[in-house]
């Protein structure tokens, strides 16, 4: 197993900047997921890892090796795509020891190799199969065994779940990330689906227009985004923006026309002066206040209630025709459709971006 490393690797087709100047670190044993909308560079970016696409500059470097100029074949590792391009017309021990025999390895090797991976995937039953006879959540499982078996440094992974239902998709998720628990292998995962990238990656590389927006845990990512593309793209419903002015003297004065809100003063923002700026508020950042409430609230009315299991998720309107959405249990508030309501942002829920560089404030 090895880390991997991009430096300064940048690829530019023609006019486009598919993937601006990066500077990368995985560590060995990391599974990195990277996640922005389409056309990003996610894909490009992989392509340039496994060798399939040569950087415009850079290099790439695996454990101590440069391997910016080597074939594929000749880096070690695996990639798994979502299309499982199993080879149709062999059958899931054949598909799973082709890679061990053109590296020319023993027969028993191969089939002791072919057994243990599939017995750790669960296909130990499937193995004279072939891939028209299996679901998909099978042939997948047959497309990891195929790059498992030849224990390679490090798993590329391009939306290894897009083919599957939903139901299946959530189970090949947590048994992924069990994989690489037990395996302790460099998995990098590409997804377009914030959703698969919280839930499977312990760091995240979330991009736009070819630029690495911000790297961190899911947990940084989701409670300090470093910008306003980065808090709109993580989470579900995502969160609000409420655009306004904001003035730092002795506190921090947000005012919009429909609400104003005071915050504790921090440290290095007194020199910000006044400033346009976007309020952000996630939907379960709301506390539920009485009607005769006039500090630090938010008129509006409900349009939409949707129930989602315990919880309720409130689309309603203020100001000029404003959207707002509000995250609720649904156990303690069950407003009325077209009922006037009242809702705080809570104090830990607040972020601030500005309004021109769209950069996080706070
Ligand atoms: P998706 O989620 O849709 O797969 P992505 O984030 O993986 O998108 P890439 O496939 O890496 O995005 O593409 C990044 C940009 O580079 C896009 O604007 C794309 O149109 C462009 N691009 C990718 N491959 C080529 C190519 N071979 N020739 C020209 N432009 C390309």
């Amino acid at each position: 197993m090895a880390g991997i490393k991009l430096q300064g690797v940048s690829k530019v087709y023609g006019t486009t900047t598919a993937v601006a100047p990066t500077d990368l670190i995985i560590e060995d044993g990391e599974f990195l997921v990277l996640v922005g909308p389409s056309g990003c560079g996610k894909t490009t970016t992989l392509r340039m890892i496994c060798g399939l696409e040569a950087p415009s500059e850079g290099n790439i470097f695996i454990g101590e090796r440069n391997v910016t100029k080597l074939e594929p074949k000749d880096r070690d590792i695996a990639m798994v795509f979502q299309s499982y391009a199993l080879y149709p017309h062999k059958n899931v021990y054949d598909n799973m020891a082709f890679g061990l025999r053109i590296r020319k390895r023993s027969k028993q090797e191969i089939d002791a190799a072919v057994k243990e991976t599939a017995e750790m995937l669960g296909i130990s039953q499937y193995l004279n199969r072939y891939p028209k006879e299996l679901s998909g959540g099978q042939r997948q499982r047959v497309a990891l065994g195929r790059a498992i078996v030849r224990h390679p440094q490090a798993f590329l992974m391009d939306e290894p779940l897009s083919n599957l239902d939903a139901k299946l998709r959530v189970q090949t998720r947590a048994e992924l990330i069990k994989l690489h628990q037990k395996l302790k292998i460099t998995v990098i995962y590409v997804t377009h689906d914030q959703i698969e990238a919280m839930t499977m990656g312990s760091r995240l590389v979330v991009m736009k227009d070819g630029l690495v927006q911000q790297v961190g845990s899911p947990k940084d990512i989701y409670g300090y985004p470093a910008n306003k593309f980065v808090a709109g793209f993580v989470g579900s419903p995502p969160m609000n923006f409420i655009k306004g002015v904001v003035e730092v003297n002795d506190m921090v004065c947000f005012k919009a026309p429909e609400l104003t809100i005071h915050l504790p003063l921090q440290g290095g923002l007194q020199s910000l002066g006044k400033f346009e700026a976007f309020l952000g508020v996630r939907p379960e950042g709301f506390v539920w206040v009485d009607s005769t409430e006039t500090r630090n609230c938010l008129a509006c009315r409900v349009e939409v209630v949707e129930h989602v299991g315990a919880e309720i998720i409130i689309h309603a309107r203020f100001g000029t025709d404003e959207e707002i959405v509000i995250k609720q249990n649904g156990y303690e508030v069950e407003p009325e459709i077209g009922s006037l309501i009242k809702v705080r942002p809570h104090q830990g829920n607040i972020h601030l971006f500005d309004a021109h560089t769209q950069q996080r404030v706070m």
